[in-house]
């Protein structure tokens, strides 16, 4: 068997407090891209300059596969498309995101509406949040179906001269994917594992839409999914492709749990509501920044709820927190 080459490391620019986004391009055989960064001019004018260095264009795209249907992973997916003849691969649970942009995120705006009301944020943190969450289309842009190639959860992808298992690794988001080429021990790892403890995006639940998933228990499952995997290297969402990815998994959740446990001892003190939580554990946020940090204490009470130590009570429509008797 021909030796593979390693995936080439592109980082685009992406207006959010995440930073940078990775497409990661496969040169071998026709070039694939595992992402594409999000639909501005500054995204395509760093992902055509990564593509130069390596003596490609834009149009020279045959595929680019989907780890999960957040914007700054996908957006772009059409403007590519519109460029050369790509296709585009996402699995059974991002297609509807990715052919009708507009019609799931309506949907997606309508769960999110209903949750910021439960949080008990002040009017205008509210506004603020779904104002952000209303602007995301922008930078979005739809895939014509007959450019979608749709694969399951237990597919294996030729792709970049090699074999690659897909993975499902719900967390951060619920339909997200990883790629697993065992015969370098190489991981596409989404936004599941990265140098940084990634945020449980409160979503809905595909299979029963008018529920909440269970980001970070979910989580926790699918990093050691990954714990158990003989890998040599991670290439993340995210930040620059790394080793030891046992280290960091233990490392990542040790840090979950001590966490949690101040969540858990702040709800004890009688601090109980998202926003007062909120203020104690990520106070130190710039305020733009605020409504993920309120997104990970939702997941920490998560772990707290299913592991009977902490009651959510719905007082006068906002969400309250206390000990289980
Ligand atoms: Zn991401």
């Amino acid at each position: 068997m021909a030796t593979m080459r390693s995936p080439i490391h592109i980082e685009l620019p992406t207006p959010f407090m995440v930073g940078p986004v990775n497409t990661f391009l496969l040169k071998q055989d026709e070039p694939v891209l595992i992402d594409c960064g999000l639909n501005l001019p500054m995204t395509h004018d760093a992902l055509t300059a990564g593509l130069a260095q390596h003596d490609l264009q834009v149009s020279d795209i045959k595929h680019i596969v989907i780890t999960h249907a957040h914007v700054d992973h996908m957006g772009a997916a059409n403007w590519i498309c519109e460029r050369s003849d790509a296709e585009v691969w996402v699995s059974d649970l991002v297609y509807d995101w990715a052919i009708d942009i507009t019609e799931m995120w309506e949907d997606r705006v309508g769960f999110m509406s209903e949750i910021v009301a439960k949080t008990g944020l002040s009017a205008e943190d509210q506004q603020n949040v779904l104002s952000y969450f209303r602007s995301v289309p922008e930078l979005w842009d739809s895939v014509p179906s007959e450019r979608l190639r749709k694969f399951s959860l237990d597919d294996v992808l030729e792709m970049g001269g090699g074999q690659w298992q897909v993975l499902h690794l719900p967390g951060h988001a619920t339909h997200q994917t990883g790629f697993w080429n065992a015969e370098n021990g190489w991981l596409f790892s989404a936004d599941c594992l990265l140098p940084r403890t990634p945020v449980p995006v409160i979503e809905f639940d595909q299979d029963v839409p008018t529920q909440r998933s269970l980001g970070l228990p979910l989580h926790l499952k699918s990093l050691e999914r990954l714990a158990a995997l003989p890998v040599n290297c991670v290439f993340p969402g995210h930040g620059e492709p790394f080793g030891d990815h046992r280290g960091v998994i233990a490392s990542q959740i040790g840090r979950i749990q001590r966490r949690k446990e101040q969540c858990f001892d702040h709800v004890a003190a009688g601090v109980d509501t998202l926003p007062a939580l909120t203020d104690k554990m990520y106070g130190h946020y710039p305020s733009a920044g605020r409504f993920t940090g309120l997104s990970t204490i939702v997941g920490y009470l998560d772990l707290l709820r299913a592991e009977n130590r902490v009651v959510e009570n719905e007082v006068d429509g906002v969400w309250h927190y206390s000990l289980q008797a």
